[in-house]
């Protein structure tokens, strides 16, 4: 079985106020860092743990930092970041109402994948963050994203983007990653992705 693979219980729903989940996300990032930052490699500077209001109805999760991320401890800041803040905007909302995680906490050397031992040493992590804020909605960030959270390592961005999943009893709508929509920014991609975040918005309504 894949180290990745999740458990088939639901996640356990907390239903913390508002500012209970702040502090249990605080706490929680605190304990990650007495851990050692449980997936990181060497070479980052600062931990990217998440970002955005504690009671979203909406979580994205990316892969991991990049460079700007890195610089800054704070996801999707850099050139992929302008574009995904775009796109919350388009869904009528805002950095403000969303949450944002990645499946590592650190920036992998070079930008390169995580390793599904990285994925893994981290993901409790992830998956405390998922209880602890209960979104009525995950997204996943293209593949690496989608792959580790629903330990499915055969998933294919190309083709099951767009199709809801479910992880461990939350709506999950895998959909590209800004890096790879920017690279190859055809009008079709972007209606794709767009059709993607708009079944998002029709279900949490
Ligand atoms: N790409 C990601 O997957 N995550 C970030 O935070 C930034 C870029």
């Amino acid at each position: 079985m894949s180290l990745l693979k999740p458990s088939s219980e639901p996640i356990v729903r907390m239903d913390l106020a508002l500012d209970e989940k702040e502090a249990a996300l605080e706490k929680l990032k605190q304990e990650f860092v007495d851990a050692g930052c449980p997936g990181s490699s060497t070479g980052w500077t600062n931990v990217v743990f998440g970002e955005g209001y504690a009671d979203a109805d909406v979580m994205f999760v990316g892969e991991g930092p990049g460079a700007e991320e890195d610089r800054l401890g704070r996801p999707f800041v850099g050139r992929s970041g302008k574009l995904l803040d775009k796109q919350i905007k388009a869904m009528g909302l805002s950095r403000e109402k969303v949450y944002i995680a990645n499946i590592v906490k650190t920036r992998p050397p070079g930008n390169r994948v995580p390793t599904p031992e990285e994925a893994a040493e981290a993901k409790p992590y992830l998956e405390k963050q998922i209880e602890i804020i209960c979104p009525k909605a995950l997204v996943c960030l293209g593949a690496t994203s989608a792959k580790y959270l629903l330990g499915d390592m055969k998933l294919r961005i190309t083709r099951e983007r767009g199709v809801w999943r479910e992880y461990r009893g939350v709506p999950l709508m895998p959909t590209f990653h800004p890096a790879y929509l920017l690279r190859q920014y055809t009008a079709e991609n972007r209606r794709r992705v767009w059709e993607d975040l708009l079944k998002v918005v029709e279900r949490v309504g």
